[in-house]
């Protein structure tokens, strides 16, 4: 019989145990435990449903959403027999706004991040400079010297590098720096293109000109899929799913893996479960043949230093936390409210304790809440969500007030309140970590039966999840 353990019941550990169950593996000649530190399955994903006397509200305490074009979590979701409450984000409103000095600015559409797709909203756009629009178009005219200078094989560099060699600094500045810190919470400084954005190094690499490469594109012919896919019910509605398909004998709650040791062919691991901690705080050891493990970079790290120090110099990497304050405005108090159409927006160059995003969560996915109501998710990141990480529920509720206030127009008091912390939830893809991922990659193929997944590796969105955790499960059936 092969023991398999999966550690950390977020996304991608969720997607490891549901597969696992799926391939009929607890009948058959596999058993398996999903070890879960906290009382329930999910880790940052989680969607609070609240009924109130004008309807019901689904509040993304995490994610609201994967993006369409990664096929994994659309996959899974009409596995699960869910394909009926797929719903796609409102994109006849998708705009975004960049927050500065205190005017909400239209950035400027049919972009793919920073690189236009057409001419006119760079010429139109109130963002630019005639300086940084000059850089556009001299950018689609150099397209040989790019190529030239294209990063090779091997080679990595800064987002803000590789953005400024094409567009210069101000649009690295503008565009840039807020569209990554708003996905990754880090700094268009230190992030590593290679890691974050292949597309445009490949691109680069075959046309030069990234805006010369996306205006070649043929059009697929059709109308284009919205950006973003969620679930009617909230994305809880995924892990609620696979938690239902796996037998409840097999997940083990409140249950924090605490060490792990490798002796012969097996694994050992330590755990304190809530029976332990009654009992003379005697901690458990289980032993396995194959470990998923599925934790926050930090707790990967802690747990496999000591199995060889290595782990601990490659999974060192800083992680950026994020604070979400959700805000709900009932219909009878949104009449006079002005929220301009959009999905949200973005603050440039956000101070220490400024809120860095908010999105307008009823008009980028239509129904989660009552008619006429108002539901702002806004969001601390980079140095605001570490400084105000302690702060308590009732002082972050008012500061994002005070500045959503400030941006939006006055706003009511708000007929839900909801907040959420994640502290060190967004690992950062410094300059390096491809190479560093092919190495930490070889070292753990050294250690047969061990298996990592989760956002610390190649990629932080749900898809990745799905299919990384799904892929683990099959490698440790095999
Ligand atoms: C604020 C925010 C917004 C985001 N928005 C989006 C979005 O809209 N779309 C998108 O695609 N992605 C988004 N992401 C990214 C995405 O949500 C995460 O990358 C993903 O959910 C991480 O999944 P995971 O399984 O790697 O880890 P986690 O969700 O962090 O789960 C890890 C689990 O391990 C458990 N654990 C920790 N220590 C132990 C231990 N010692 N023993 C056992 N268990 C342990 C934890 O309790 C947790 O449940 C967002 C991230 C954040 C922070």
């Amino acid at each position: 019989m092969k023991r398999i353990a999966v550690i950390g019941g977020g996304m991608s550990g969720t997607a490891a145990a549901y597969q696992l169950a799926r391939e009929g593996a607890q009948d058959g000649n596999v058993a398996f435990t999903l070890y879960e530190a906290s009382s329930r399955l999910g880790g940052i994903v989680e969607t609070a449903r609240v009924e109130t006397a004008d309807g019901r509200w689904i509040i993304e305490c995490g994610p609201d959403a994967w993006v369409t074009e990664k096929p994994w979590a659309r996959e899974l979701a009409v596995e699960l027999g869910l394909e009926s409450e797929i719903l796609p984000s409102n994109d006849a409103k998708r705009q975004t706004y960049l927050l500065r000095s205190d005017q909400l600015v239209l950035m400027p559409k049919d972009m793919r991040m920073m690189v236009p797709t057409t001419w006119e909203p760079i010429e139109s756009s109130p963002l630019f400079s005639d300086e940084a629009r000059a850089a556009y178009r001299r950018e689609a005219e150099s397209a040989a010297k790019l190529t030239a200078l294209a990063l090779k094989d091997g080679e990595d560099e800064s987002v803000a590098s590789f953005v400024r060699r094409h567009f210069g600094d101000e649009v690295t500045r503008t565009l840039a720096g807020p569209l990554l810190a708003g996905i990754f919470g880090g700094d268009v400084e230190m992030l590593s293109v290679r890691a974050v954005m292949p597309a445009f190094v490949k691109m680069e690499r075959e046309h030069g000109s990234l805006i010369a490469a996306l205006q070649s594109r043929k059009p697929s012919g059709g109308p284009a899929p919205a950006v973003f896919t969620t679930l009617a019910s909230g994305l809880q509605t995924l892990v609620d799913r696979m938690q239902a398909a796996i037998p409840a004998e097999a997940i083990r709650l409140e249950t924090p893996v605490t060490g792990l040791t490798r002796k012969g062919s097996k694994w050992h691991i330590t755990l304190f479960s809530k029976v332990t901690l009654q009992t003379d705080h005697i901690p458990q050891n289980e032993s396995f043949d194959e470990v998923i493990l599925a934790t926050p970079a930090h707790v990967t790290r802690a747990l496999l230093a000591p199995v060889h120090a290595d782990f601990g110099r490659l999974l060192d990497m800083e992680a950026s936390s994020a604070i979400i304050v959700a805000l709900g405005f009932a219909p009878k108090d949104t009449r006079n409210l002005q929220i301009p159409e959009g999905f949200g927006y973005l603050t440039f160059q956000p101070g220490p304790e400024d809120l860095m995003a908010c999105t307008f969560a009823d008009q980028k996915y239509l129904g989660r809440v009552p008619a006429g109501a108002v539901l702002l998710r806004a969001f601390f990141g980079g140095e605001a969500g570490l400084r105000l990480m302690s702060e308590s529920d009732e002082a972050l509720i008012a500061r994002a007030l005070r500045q959503l206030s400030a941006a939006l127009g006055p706003l009511p008091a708000p007929a839900l309140r909801l907040v959420r912390r994640a502290p060190r939830s967004l690992p950062q893809y410094a300059v390096g970590h491809p190479a560093r991922m092919e190495e930490l990659a070889a070292l753990t193929a050294q250690f047969p039966g061990l298996h990592l997944v989760g956002n610390a590796y190649h990629g932080v969105g749900l898809p990745d999840m799905v299919r990384q955790g799904r892929e683990a499960a099959r490698k440790a059936t095999s």
